[in-house]
């Protein structure tokens, strides 16, 4: 079983318009709505694959209900604190010019108590779930929390011998590290601003040796990504394809990386299907879904290569 820890969960909507600018009133061509933060993208990624997957974290309210339905649905596990506030919406507006545009909902306060609680459900799911040896992490912390808040999951986890998987940005991802999660898989800016740097695809390398962390995979939309697993490092090249919605490409990419693990893959089998993944959300309409037959072609166009 794979668990996922969703803080800060959302109803997601993708709204596709044409010619998308500020100012204009604009109807949809088609909408999608899901159940998202990154978290939950990554269980329904999992799910598809055909994981036992369970997702905790807080809902609350109407929005809380809809999320806790579609896990239902789908079948994925959920173990979730309930909150007084309401769980928020994220909008994003996708555009024919390939333009993507987000406004994403600050989300439901959560005081310390509700965060107790948390920590409670927490360790009542790994005690009663002893298979569960792999967690990831997603996403931003809801108001009201601490920085710490992951580094606290991850020090816990540490004491188990359980893996996490660390997936946020900004000060969420420089406190987490410092609790050496298992794996981090920032995008571009993402390692950029964890760094305080500039750097382009060529220099980062030593970079990301530096920070000392068991596995790290740069992801970079397009371009691929490179990896840094135990110590090995890996520059991972993709073919173009016919992109319709990268959003949740890097949870994708995540549940891709759980599964590869969970199956004992070696470094070049676990990296293609991770980023195969990735690649195979991009080419859906809905966030956090990809499509079987696509990952299947196009594990065998990914290239690896040591560095
Ligand atoms: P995030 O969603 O975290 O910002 P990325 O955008 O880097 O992460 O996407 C993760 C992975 O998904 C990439 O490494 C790549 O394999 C795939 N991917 C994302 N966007 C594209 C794209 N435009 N074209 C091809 N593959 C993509």
């Amino acid at each position: 079983m794979l668990l996922t820890v969703t803080l800060n969960p959302s109803i997601d909507r993708s709204y596709y318009v044409e010619g998308f600018n500020k100012n204009g009133v604009y109807r949809t061509k088609y909408e999608k709505i899901t159940s998202g933060g990154k978290g939950l993208n990554v269980s329904r990624v999992l799910k598809k694959l055909d994981m036992d997957v369970m997702a905790t974290g807080f809902l609350g309210g109407k929005s809380g209900e809809y999320i806790k339905d579609e896990l239902d649905r789908l079948s994925i596990i959920n173990d979730f604190v309930n909150i007084d506030g309401e769980t928020r919406n994220c909008i994003a507006i996708l555009s024919d010019d390939g333009s993507h545009t987000e406004i994403l909902e600050k989300g439901p306060v959560i005081t310390e108590e509700y965060f107790y609680l948390f920590l409670k459900k927490f360790e009542n799911i790994l005690e009663q779930n002893s298979d569960i040896k792999f967690v990831s992490v997603s996403g931003s912390i809801p108001q009201g929390l601490k920085d710490n808040v992951y580094k606290r999951l991850i020090m816990y986890s540490n004491k188990f011998d359980i893996k996490i998987i660390l997936d946020s940005s900004g000060e969420y991802l420089k406190n987490g590290i410092e609790a050496k999660p298992f794996l981090i898989k920032p995008n571009l800016d993402e390692i950029n601003s964890l760094l305080n740097k500039n750097l382009n695809q060529k220099n980062f390398i030593e970079e990301i040796e530096n920070l000392e962390l068991e596995n790290i995979i740069v992801s970079l939309g397009e371009d691929g990504a490179i990896a840094k697993l135990k110590n090995n490092f890996y520059r991972i090249m993709i073919p173009k394809i016919n992109v319709i919605n990268p959003v949740g490409s890097g949870d994708s990419m995540i549940a891709g990386f759980m599964i590869g693990y969970e199956k004992d893959y070696d470094d070049i089998r676990l990296l293609k299907f991770a980023t195969a993944c990735g690649m195979s959300n991009a080419i859906t309409k809905t966030t956090g879904d990809i499509d079987l037959n696509f990952l299947k072609d196009i594990i065998n166009k990914i290239e690896i290569k040591n560095v």
